[in-house]
């Protein structure tokens, strides 16, 4: 899959943080970058809702990951370490963990002026990468071509709300099948803003009830306002194997690869990261599957094993879990080994791909026009990707 480059061009589809870290990459290499953004402007599948950059799956720290590979760390990017907040299990018992370094970086996602997206879009502006805004690429170009059009289908869904509160800077996560099934549940607060989210693995249906339970578990752990709430929805997806090229040499980047994190969808690092990879097999001529397999596929197929050891948990064992990670001194080393491969994780790696299925084309609902999270039934935008898939 070794790519031949005889210009200096290079095209790329899809201004989310995977297509727009090749940009900035090949830009800096000397290319002359076009990006094509379906929308009008960055971030409009999220919500001003805050996120979690993950900084356990490294022995490197996130930001120093981002850094050494050439961007900026121009955006909101709060540390949140295990003293900052508090999990919650089924059996409504609270867990502080300790950690030896920020647990993860809370970032906004959106068009707002500190999300993630716009601070790398800034990025891009600033070494002249060219952004053709509201235009669709449907046709493969005469020059290298990197596609991050994001997700396909929903593997797993989340919703929630963003809102205002006087609450301090604090998170929680909730482990419990009864509000998020096979997932988990978790409030986000900093500077006066919050998000609070249910994730679904599973049982998607019934996404409503769970989200209302959700709501009802919050309120009984923390007397927090929420001032001016709107509620959001997403869904993520990944793959038992990602997608890394065409013979036509286009190479696929981020969640639209399959690039994500199966087990609790922290697909971020990883969206970005291939970016970096994709462009840098098209400036060094390196074979990106290759780049992939090295630094990025042993942690992805580990996650995939993880969901299925996951997904087999029930309550029961969440408690169990967590009252474990409450009493070690520090979580971040056992959390690595978890995400990293081992001989046991290879074998259930096996068995995983073996069951798990992406739900491409989903089927589950019949409802036209309904508000579903993770339905594209009566979405005619959402029909069409399905069938190009
Ligand atoms: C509610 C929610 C919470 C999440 N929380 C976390 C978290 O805490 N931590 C974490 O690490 N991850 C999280 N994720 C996952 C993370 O957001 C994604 O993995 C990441 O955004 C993927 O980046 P991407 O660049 O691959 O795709 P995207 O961010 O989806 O960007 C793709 C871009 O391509 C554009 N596009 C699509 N089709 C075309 C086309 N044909 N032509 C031109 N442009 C096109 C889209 O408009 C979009 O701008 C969450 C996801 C959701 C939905």
């Amino acid at each position: 899959m070794k790519i031949i480059r005889t210009n200096k061009n290079a095209t790329v589809v899809g201004a989310g943080p995977a297509g727009l870290t090749a940009s900035i990459i090949l830009k800096k290499a000397g290319y002359d970058v076009d990006l094509y953004e379906q929308n009008d402007n960055v971030g409009l599948r999220f919500n001003g809702d805050f996120q979690g950059l993950e900084n356990w799956s490294d022995e490197e720290d996130t930001l120093d990951i981002f850094k050494n590979i050439g961007l900026e760390i121009n955006f909101l990017c709060q540390p949140y370490s295990g003293d900052d907040g508090i999990f919650f299990g089924p059996n409504r018992k609270s867990v502080k963990v300790k950690t030896s370094r920020p647990l993860f970086y809370l970032i906004e996602r959106g068009s707002n002026e500190n999300s993630l997206d716009r601070g790398l879009l800034k990025q891009a502006e600033a070494v002249g990468v060219n952004i053709h805004w509201g235009e669709k690429l449907d046709i493969v170009k005469d020059s290298p071509t990197i596609i991050g059009s994001g997700p396909k289908a929903a593997d797993a869904i989340a919703k929630g709300m963003v809102f205002k509160t006087t609450h301090k800077d604090f998170f929680i996560g909730f482990l419990d099948n009864k509000i998020a099934p096979k997932a988990y549940a978790y409030l986000l607060v900093n500077n006066g803003k919050a998000t609070f989210a249910t994730c679904m693995f599973d049982d998607f249906k019934n996404e409503k009830l769970y989200y209302r339970r959700a709501l009802a578990r919050l309120d009984s752990v923390v007397n927090i306002d929420k001032i001016e709430p709107k509620e959001f929805g997403g869904f993520v997806n990944f793959f038992s194997e990602p997608k890394y090229s065409k013979d036509n040499g286009v190479l696929y980047v981020g969640e639209n690869a399959g690039f994500q994190d199966a087990l609790w969808g922290f697909g971020i690092k990883y969206a970005m990261l291939s970016g970096y990879y994709a462009a840098q097999s098209i400036i060094a001529e390196e074979d990106y599957k290759e780049l992939c397999k090295k630094n990025l596929v042993p942690k992805l197929q580990t996650s995939l094993a993880n969901r299925l050891l996951f997904a087999n948990f029930t309550n029961f064992g969440y408690s169990f879990i967590l009252s474990r990670l409450g009493k070690l001194p520090d979580v971040i080393v056992p959390l690595r080994k978890h995400y990293n491969p081992s001989t046991a994780k290879r074998i259930f790696y096996k068995i995983a791909k073996r069951t798990y299925k992406s739900r491409l084309i989903d089927k589950q609902c019949m409802h036209i026009d309904c508000d579903c999270v993770w339905c594209r039934h009566g979405k005619s935008e959402h029909r069409e990707v399905a069938a190009n898939c």
